[in-house]
């Protein structure tokens, strides 16, 4: 979810069952991908992502995730909530939260914990901080 480019990282994992993709991307580009990739590798299942709403040619990953999209076939059980695995996203002050890293993640929680708001620029460990056009 951070920086909204539309570029993909083409990161497919696990035989096409996860797909690490930027939020800039069409919710139906990640789905040729991971057919592509299904194909390519002359796998027997090809996966879609979880939701599938009716504009899916149309919106992107960041606005399908913001939305908690779901769809006519995925129902609730495979909605945007529910099939997201791990984000990273920019807080309002600029802090980096990625939440498949650990240590961003116990640093995300020990500064909730405590009560205390973000300083920008305070350097907690295992956070990254947004730059300015970076
Ligand atoms: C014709 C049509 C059919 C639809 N059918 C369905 C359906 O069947 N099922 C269903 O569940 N939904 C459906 N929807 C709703 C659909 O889920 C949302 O419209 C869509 O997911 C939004 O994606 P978008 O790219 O248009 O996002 P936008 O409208 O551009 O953004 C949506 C929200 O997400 C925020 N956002 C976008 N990118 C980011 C980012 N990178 N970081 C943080 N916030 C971000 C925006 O600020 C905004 O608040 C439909 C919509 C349309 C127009």
């Amino acid at each position: 979810m951070s920086g909204v480019t539309g570029r993909t990282q083409k990161n497919t994992q696990d035989d096409g069952k996860q797909i690490v993709v930027e939020p800039g991307l069409i919710g139906g580009e990640v789905n040729r991908i991971l057919a592509a990739h299904a194909k390519k590798h002359k796998l027997d299942d090809m996966y879609k992502i979880g939701p599938d709403p009716s504009s899916i040619d149309s919106c992107m990953i960041g606005g399908i995730v913001s939305n908690n999209s779901s769809g006519m076939c995925c129902g609730v059980t495979q909605n945007s909530y529910h099939t997201v695995k791990d984000l990273r996203l920019v807080l309002v002050d600029g802090t980096v939260l990625d939440t498949a890293d650990p240590e961003s993640k116990a640093s995300f929680l020990r500064v909730s914990a405590s009560g205390r708001s973000w300083r920008r620029g305070e350097g907690a460990r295992g956070l990254r901080f947004a730059k300015a056009g970076g």
